[in-house]
């Protein structure tokens, strides 16, 4: 065991090599503070020192976790003390700006909100954004699919890639920086690595596509009586703002409450509305998109969609308005879920959810919001109970989404925490063929073992 270390350690040098016993102060991960446990960890500087790390690794069928910001919410960057960790946060440099063409590419230990500073002083927009952003990498985020707020208009990661490279469990490089919008020239390599959480390949540098920067930007929050008014108010900015909806985030009732008021958030609006939505647009002229956002809100509140509405009057107004969406930590601790569904279902889904869960127990409780115009909900599942009751949580939450035609994951992957669900949103077909491609890219097992597929 002393013997690979010590090889790693002549590549890297010792400076890049962390010890085990060096690793308690480092946490296992944002949501989780008790140690980081794992043989080291290595911050190699370069993807030709990742592909000599890789090639020693392969050799020993040592087993390697790779780690990014740690935000992650389903257990896929959890090291064991028998694996390496390998984390990129040395490389983490914007590499090159194509104005021309809109391109950038990036290397993967790059943190997301330094990224899409970096860019806007440049005049661009680099759309992906969550919560997150301050921690998560832009490897992190393409070796999960990463979505977030803004999918709605811009698309998941997924959407954002034109190229990679990425280290294979040998230690081969394989070099896919395709920079062109259109490249059909037989398999598309790059799908293979986005969103299969590092168990095909280390993904080390990203070419992405960018966005203009926008200049006007308009915000509110609006409480709604009814489901089917908080949809025919997506339908309506969608068609009618010309294509700059940004944001539509909605927050159950049971969200909202559980958020606001006593040791929480100031309530902007009253509290006992059934919905409430944070909508955001994002444009080129600002006096003709504000009117034209006023506008829609007006005709809604005259057809009664909309009961009430707060429009900040500054960027901190905004800001706490975003905090209400963003910052949650007030109804915490709770099982978290993220699935997706078809619009038309999530309102009856919410209803089948709850009614499960007190017949379940009777201090259950949900806390549901997301962005539904991307299918997404999320849910928070109470009480907590210290995770005893995780696996009935799952059950209720799950089996409620059958026949539904959704996704037990919409933007958090699968990881372990959600590997013993997998069969209920992919066929025995699919799940046999993503373990065929695991087989021939690591045979060996050595890359974040245990995650995704057994
Ligand atoms: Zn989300």
């Amino acid at each position: 065991m002393r013997e690979i270390i010590q090889q790693l350690t002549d590549i890297l040098g010792s400076e890049c090599v962390v010890g085990s016993d060096h690793l308690y102060n480092r946490a296992t991960s944002y949501w989780d503070s008790s140690p980081t446990e794992a043989m080291a960890l290595l911050r190699p500087g370069s993807t030709e020192q990742l592909s000599a790390i890789m090639k020693i690794c392969h050799e020993h069928g040592q087993s390697v976790v790779m780690q990014g910001g740690l935000t992650g919410i389903v257990e896929g960057a959890l090291s064991t003390p028998n694996d390496i960790i390998i984390s990129l946060e040395r490389m983490n440099k914007i590499e090159s700006v194509d104005v021309l063409d809109g391109v950038a590419v990036i290397q993967a230990g790059a943190v997301l909100q330094t990224v899409q500073e970096e860019l806007a002083a440049q005049g661009f927009l680099f759309p992906l954004d969550f919560g997150a952003r301050g921690s998560a990498t832009i490897g992190g985020a393409t070796a999960t699919n990463a979505g977030g707020l803004n999918v709605l208009r811009y698309g998941m990661m997924r959407n954002l890639v034109l190229g990679l490279e990425a280290v294979l469990a040998d230690g081969t490089v394989m070099s896919s920086m395709n920079t062109m919008l259109k490249n059909n020239t037989g398999y598309d390599l790059k799908q293979l690595f986005i969103g299969s959480e590092g168990t095909l390949g280390v993904v080390t540098r990203v070419v992405v596509k960018l966005s203009p920067l926008t200049s006007s930007r308009q915000t509110a929050m609006l409480a709604m009586n009814s489901f089917d008014a908080v949809v025919r108010v997506l339908q309506t900015m969608r068609t009618d703002l010309a294509g700059t909806l940004s944001a539509y985030e909605v927050m159950w009732n049971n969200y909202f409450t559980a958020v606001t008021g006593e040791g929480g958030h100031v309530a902007p609006l009253a509290r006992d509305h059934p919905f409430y939505v944070l909508a955001e647009a994002e444009g080129s002229d600002p006096e003709a998109d504000d009117q034209r956002f006023q506008r829609l809100l007006e005709q809604a509140h005259v057809s009664g969609d909309i009961v009430d509405a707060v429009v900040p009057k500054s960027e901190s107004e905004r800001d706490a308005l975003w905090a209400i969406r963003e910052q949650f930590e007030v109804a915490q601790p709770a099982y978290l879920y993220d699935v997706s569904l078809p619009m038309k279902a999530m309102s009856s889904y919410v209803d089948k959810l709850e009614l499960g869960l007190s017949a379940w127990r009777s201090d259950a409780e949900c806390n549901v919001f997301g962005h539904i115009a991307d299918g997404n909900l999320h849910i928070f599942v109470k009480p907590y109970d210290d995770g005893a009751h995780h696996a009935d949580s799952d059950e209720i939450v799950y089996g409620c989404l059958e026949g539904l035609g959704g996704s037990i994951s919409a933007e958090h992957g699968i990881g372990i925490e959600k590997k013993h669900w997998l069969g209920e949103t992919r066929s025995p077909a699919e799940i046999q063929m993503m373990r065929s491609l695991k087989n021939l890219l690591d045979p060996k097992n050595v890359l974040n073992p245990g995650k995704v597929i057994d």
